[in-house]
């Protein structure tokens, strides 16, 4: 069984700059390979401070002309761009499953939850009006979001459309020039989105494309052309590249990792709680950030734990759940288990026995894994695995159980499978993630109800979608006019 369309040639990524595509000369290359199979899909260029300086150089006077161009009509082009990416949605959903490992329909719903992003970046032509108030006799104060020039995104391997679409779509309408720096393990769907940006008429150099790790992201964090940075990856690099942007006194939002709490609790609707646990923890081959990763059982939740297990078993390797991006993390999951055992956890389902796919054995996978009996010390039950793999710690209460999640350095998202509203309740005003599930196992807003964590999952201020992603990609200006003078009257006169 084909599983992804595989191109015939290797896709060969090359920066956007100034509205043309180019190859990077003197840099070195890296291989883009498929965690399908193992096979090699494409070339992506490893760039640094030289490239990034032509691209702001060339996206400057972009930046500067383009934020003249009055909002409703920066809009009729994402609209355009919006047109473009649904005209395009098999092809999109296609190279990210083929670069990430995800199935195509999860690459799919990926491309569509970007557009849903994008969607409340077209709203802003009806929000985005500022105010104005006659703050005295003759006086008038006003309000309006200026953009700060040319921005930049930095996004993760797991989402190669999603990520960068809750990034410039906002930060472009709102009057930004954007460098989008793409994981160098999924740069290809970025390559698509830079076509059908040009597609949509974007004026040259309003929208770029810097392909590299991390000395390109060093060189965008560093280059002064560059007003502000959206990050989104793990907790390690985005506290580096929070604390780097932050010495250069330049403004930043880094959304970081995760260790996301699903609480189960015995009166839970098992037709609601065995499919919410099942598919957060195996969906992305649990390498979304908010996978489920530890499940707190609270009571005796026996049988639910034993319809969870039983439907977690039935997951078809290659046919309902995709790959792991490359063999560190098999290497890195297939530690974790070994660690879990030698602490004293069981092996409840033991996803490293399942075979491969026929025909893709040479590449990255793990069938669902649910450890049992973690202790809530135990590294499993503290650290982001990043894979499929549910640890379930067992407590005796409900304050035991919150107590644990508290406890964790991340805070993306906690859920609660109940029938109890008191119990609900109680979870949602006591958990510290930024964003909570009832009877919901992975509770991303639906926008406009932004995306963002808490705690060592964000640092900075604000969410990364919606309301935040203005707030990020903007500054206020506040304008005091006075036409006349009121004799009668001195405050500000
Ligand atoms: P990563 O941090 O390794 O990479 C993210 C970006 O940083 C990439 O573009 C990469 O090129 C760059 N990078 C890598 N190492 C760097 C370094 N030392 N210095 C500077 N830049 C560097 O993350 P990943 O493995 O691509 O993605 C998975 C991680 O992202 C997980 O931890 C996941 O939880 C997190 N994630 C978080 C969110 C969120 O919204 N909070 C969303 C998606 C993924």
């Amino acid at each position: 069984m084909q599983l992804v369309d595989v191109p015939k040639s290797p896709f060969v990524c090359r920066n956007l700059v100034g509205g043309q595509w180019q190859e990077p000369k003197d840099v070195a290359w890296q291989d883009i390979v498929s965690p399908y199979n193992g096979q090699v899909v494409g070339r992506v260029p490893l760039c640094g401070p030289k490239e990034v300086a032509e691209i702001v150089a060339k996206a400057e006077p972009a930046a500067r002309a383009w934020r003249l161009v009055p909002l409703k009509e920066r809009t009729q082009l994402l609209f355009r761009f919006r047109e473009l990416v649904m005209a395009n949605l098999e092809r999109l959903s296609q190279v990210a499953a083929l670069e990430a490992g995800k199935t195509v329909a999860e690459a799919r719903a990926g491309v569509l939850k970007g557009v849903e992003i994008l969607e409340f970046a077209l709203s802003l032509q009806n929000m985005d009006a500022g105010d104005a108030m006659d703050v005295s006799r003759g006086v008038k104060c006003t309000t309006v979001r200026e953009p700060l020039g040319v921005v930049a995104g930095i996004s993760p391997f797991n989402f190669p459309a999603m990520v960068p679409m809750w990034l410039f779509p906002s930060a472009v309408t709102l009057g930004n020039a954007f460098l989008l720096k793409p994981s160098e393990k999924v740069p290809m769907a970025a390559c698509v989105l830079g076509e059908l940006m040009i597609e949509a008429g974007y004026p040259a150099g309003v929208f770029s494309i810097v392909h590299g790790a991390k000395d390109a992201v060093e060189a965008v964090v560093d280059n002064e052309g560059i007003k502000a940075v959206g990050f989104v990856g793990s907790t390690k690099v985005a506290k580096l590249v929070y604390g780097r942007a932050a010495a250069l006194g330049k403004r930043s939002l880094c959304l970081g990792g995760a260790k996301n709490h699903l609480i189960l609790v015995p009166d839970a609707d098992p037709a609601v709680a065995v499919d919410g646990v099942v598919s957060s923890f195996v969906g992305c081959a649990g390498q979304r950030c908010m996978a489920a990763s530890v499940m707190v059982a609270v009571g005796d939740c026996e049988s639910l734990i034993e319809k969870i297990t039983a439907r977690a078993k039935a997951i078809e390797l290659g046919k309902d759940m995709g790959a792991l991006i490359d063999s560190a993390a098999t290497a890195r999951l297939t530690e974790a288990l070994a660690i879990a055992e030698k602490e004293g956890a069981t092996i409840r389902l033991d996803g490293r026995k399942v075979p491969a796919p026929a025909g893709y054995e040479g590449g990255n996978w793990l069938a669902p894994t649910i450890i049992d009996n973690a202790k809530g010390s135990f590294d499993c039950a503290t650290r982001e695995l990043f894979g499929p793999v549910l640890s379930i710690v067992r407590v005796k209460s409900l304050a035991e159980a919150i107590e644990f999640e508290n406890a964790n350095n991340y805070g993306n998202a906690t859920s609660v499978f109940t029938s109890s509203g008191a119990v609900a309740e109680h979870v949602a005003t006591n958990a510290t993630s930024g964003m909570v599930g009832i009877n919901i196992g992975v509770p991303v807003p639906r926008e406009p109800f932004s995306f963002g964590g808490n705690k060592d999952s964000r640092f900075g201020v604000g969410d990364m979608t919606g309301a935040g992603g203005v707030e990020l990609w903007t500054y206020l200006k506040k304008v005091t006019t006075k036409w006349e003078l009121h004799s009668d009257h001195n405050w500000m006169s």
